[in-house]
């Protein structure tokens, strides 16, 4: 099993496809989001600082992300394999993250980006609705995920409600930062001949398939 970094751009469903590959092939999902709410919960130097920048929405200096992803990749669960998640953020982490793997002896293994059409993540964008009650989530904009009812949940008959940030204006500036940003990472590990694309244009089930392929 070789290690599996996604890039994708936002909506793009890469959280579902993560959990997709660790229901079929268990391995471990590690998050940079994940990592540092974990720390933040330690009382430690590290831990106290981390839960200060986060409350304070500030981003946590690189050099102690380095460090966390580093310990918890040397963890033996990583050994047969992981998918890693939130990082490198940009050209700069990409090369980081290069180092670490060098350093604990691991592969880049498959960075797979999930290209898919703005027009389609924009739709995916303003049709999420959300129960309030019980959190399913609805596509309004999508016939195979429409509720039955307009703004009732099928499951508990909650009230389906518009999260503030699913809005084209702030689509857009996320779609922005993910050009700016990943551009030169997807360009990095072409170049290292590690890159497979997949059509993320498709259902999840089909995206999947086109992901098992390249990880097999
Ligand atoms: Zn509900």
């Amino acid at each position: 099993m070789k290690n599996i970094m996604f890039i994708a751009p936002p909506a793009a469903g890469k959280g579902t496809q993560a959990e997709l590959v660790v229901e079929k092939y268990h391995i471990p999902h590690i998050s940079t989001g994940d990592i540092l709410r974990e720390i933040s919960k330690e009382d430690s130097e590290i831990g106290n600082y981390v839960k200060e920048t986060l409350a304070s929405g500030q981003l946590v200096k690189d050099d102690i992300t380095y460090q966390l992803i580093e310990d918890r990749l040397k963890k033996d669960d990583c050994r047969k394999g992981f998918i890693i998640d939130g990082f490198p953020r940009n050209i700069d982490q990409a090369y980081q993250y290069d180092k670490i793997l060098d350093k604990l002896g691991y592969e880049v293994g498959n960075v797979i980006l999930i290209n898919i059409d703005k027009k389609t993540l924009e739709k995916r964008i303003t049709g999420r609705r959300i129960c309030e009650k019980c959190n399913s989530i609805y596509n309004i904009n999508d016939e195979a995920s429409s509720p039955k009812q307009e703004s009732i949940c099928d499951n508990c008959g909650g009230k389906l409600y518009q999260r503030t940030d699913d809005n084209l204006a702030s689509f857009e500036t996320r779609y922005q930062t993910y050009l700016d940003k990943t551009e030169p990472i997807i360009k990095h590990y072409k170049d290292m001949g590690v890159l497979t694309e997949v059509d993320g244009n498709d259902t999840i089930e089909n995206i999947f398939k086109s992901i098992d392929k390249i990880i097999k």
